[in-house]
């Protein structure tokens, strides 16, 4: 599914992040940037070593923000490393931590002259965020960012199985 939101795209699919082609790509990272399961731990084992050398050296990310790293052995360029916030049933700035994560990715790859990049629904796995609430957070975020900025051309949230990417389309549907 794939909408225009002035002059960039912003596109919903269904697949595997780790074989996205955007300059970019985003990884639901934990603070202390070890790697883990989930999405984390598939970008680094398609991406190789690399990536965590580097996650190494930076050391720490607070939830809501972002860091940079190569993408190693990945067809993108750049992994994005931001950390979405666990939910702890809504109430300890949940909504704005997520908000900020996808924000702060987006400025990172713009600093980065990205002109595409690739999102995972950060927070909608072990974090357990609930699933629409995280994708109407994930959605508004980026269609009133690429209103109000034209850097980036195209945003693709890669969703890996068919009940998170309804959820998400079911989303679009409302906003766009
Ligand atoms: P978090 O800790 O932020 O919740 P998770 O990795 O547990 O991060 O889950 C975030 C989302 O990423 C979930 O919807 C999960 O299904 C999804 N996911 C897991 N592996 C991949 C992958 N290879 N590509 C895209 N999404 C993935």
């Amino acid at each position: 599914m794939d909408v225009k939101i002035g002059n960039a795209t912003l596109s919903l699919v269904l697949g595997d992040i780790t074989k996205e082609n955007t300059d970019a790509i985003v990884n639901a990272a934990n603070s202390g940037l070890r790697g883990g399961g989930g999405v984390d731990g598939a970008i680094h084992r398609a991406g190789g070593p690399a990536i965590m050398e580097e996650c190494r050296k930076i050391g720490y990310c607070p939830a809501g923000q972002a860091v940079v790293t190569t993408a190693g052995n990945l067809n993108a360029t750049y992994v994005i490393h931001t950390v979405g916030p666990i939910y702890k049933g809504g109430t300890r700035g949940e909504a704005t931590l997520l908000k900020s994560a996808y924000l702060e990715s987006l400025k990172q790859a713009v600093k980065k002259g990205s002109k595409s990049v690739s999102f995972p629904a950060i927070s909608a796995g072990v974090y357990g965020y609930p699933l629409s609430e995280a994708a109407r957070i994930a959605l508004k975020t980026i269609i009133e960012y690429l209103k109000e900025n034209n850097s980036i051309d195209l945003v693709r949230f890669v969703l890996f199985d068919q009940a998170i990417f309804d959820v998400f389309s079911e989303e679009l549907q409302k906003l766009a």
